[in-house]
């Protein structure tokens, strides 16, 4: 039987009080605690474990939440935007820096992070999946293995998140070019997206993905497309990665997020069925060894452009005639 891994993951935010109202996260370091351990609880009923992704200030904050799910099987990473770090001389995205300013901004944060675990963090995923063609090789180059670093044909300039015709599936990536795979030991786990339908808002495009936190979608067809969409690309590792936030209450049964939540699991779960495939759980770390055990297959170079395609699309109605006399 075909497998597909499921990779679920939090980004788990410093509470707003320290950041901006009407960004994500909680009120409080109190809810957080309680929606993280409330998350958990929901994906462990599921038998798969969870990746977070978590702002250093968090885990300096409450460490022994981390700590006891680590023992439970998490992934425990690091996450930033730099507009939210204590220190608060970035007032910008991953994505709008130099490589100079990303290695600093990581070094400071991945210190943070291990004031409060008590080591570095291996796995990586920026704010808003912002990032530019610096990232991967800073992040290889700092010891980290691999990132949730990309959101597939999203493109928001605003936050300097820009995916168009990025790779889909897992892959080792490009030290100098973030759309192409490369044959660095970094592996970047995109976000599973259903590229079916893309929707524009004030000028930002993306597709729809399997988070809980909409207020209305259909999870069964998103799944189903997903999965659909996965299998007929065929990658070397098949997963589905979907991610929420530490500020809804995933305690609470009539909280709407949480509703959601186990909506797209139950949509995943039959997505995975109809086609005769084997849900199984898996952490990004998980995801970057099945990567790399997968070999290297080296790209050729492509040396010719569209420009014969667009040739060919170019032929007047009397040369089409001639050629085929
Ligand atoms: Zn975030």
């Amino acid at each position: 039987m075909q497998e597909i891994l499921i990779v679920v993951t939090m980004d788990c935010e410093r509470p707003r009080s320290e950041t901006k109202d009407n960004a994500s996260g909680p009120v409080s370091y109190a809810d957080s605690a309680r929606f993280i351990e409330g998350y958990r609880r929901l994906v462990a009923e599921r038998g798969w474990p969870v990746t977070f992704f978590v702002h250093p200030e968090v885990m300096v904050a409450h460490p022994a939440i981390f700590q006891e799910a680590e023992q439970d099987g998490a992934c425990l990473g690091l996450h930033v935007h730099p507009w939210k770090l204590k220190k608060s001389k970035w007032n910008a995205h991953l994505g709008g820096l130099t490589a100079v300013e990303q290695r600093e901004i990581l070094r400071y944060a991945g210190d943070m992070f291990a004031e409060g675990l008590g080591r570095w963090p291996l796995c990586f995923r920026p704010g808003t999946f912002s990032a530019n063609d610096n990232t991967f090789a800073v992040l290889d180059e700092l010891g980290f293995r691999g990132g949730s670093i990309s959101a597939p044909e999203r493109i928001d300039r605003d936050l300097c998140a820009v995916w168009t015709g990025a790779p889909r599936d897992p892959h080792r990536t490009h030290p100098a070019f973030r759309l192409i795979p490369g044959d660095m030991d970094f592996v970047n786990m995109p976000l599973s997206v259903d590229f079916s339908e893309m929707q524009e808002v004030n000028g930002r495009r993306f597709g729809r993905d399997l988070r809980p936190d909409y207020q209305s979608a259909d999870y069964t067809a998103i799944a189903r497309n997903i999965v659909e969409q996965v299998m007929g690309r065929d990658p070397a590792v098949p997963i589905v990665n979907l991610l929420t936030h530490n500020d809804n209450d995933f305690t609470r049964p009539s909280d709407r997020v949480r509703q959601n939540l186990l909506r797209a699991f139950d949509a995943i779960e039959q997505a995975g069925a109809e086609r005769g495939l084997k849900i199984k759980g898996a952490t990004i770390e998980n995801v970057v060894d099945l990567v790399l055990a997968a070999g290297h297959q080296p790209r050729e170079l492509e040396t010719v452009g569209v420009i014969h395609g667009d040739r060919e699309a170019e032929v007047t109605p009397h040369d089409a005639g001639s050629r085929k006399a």
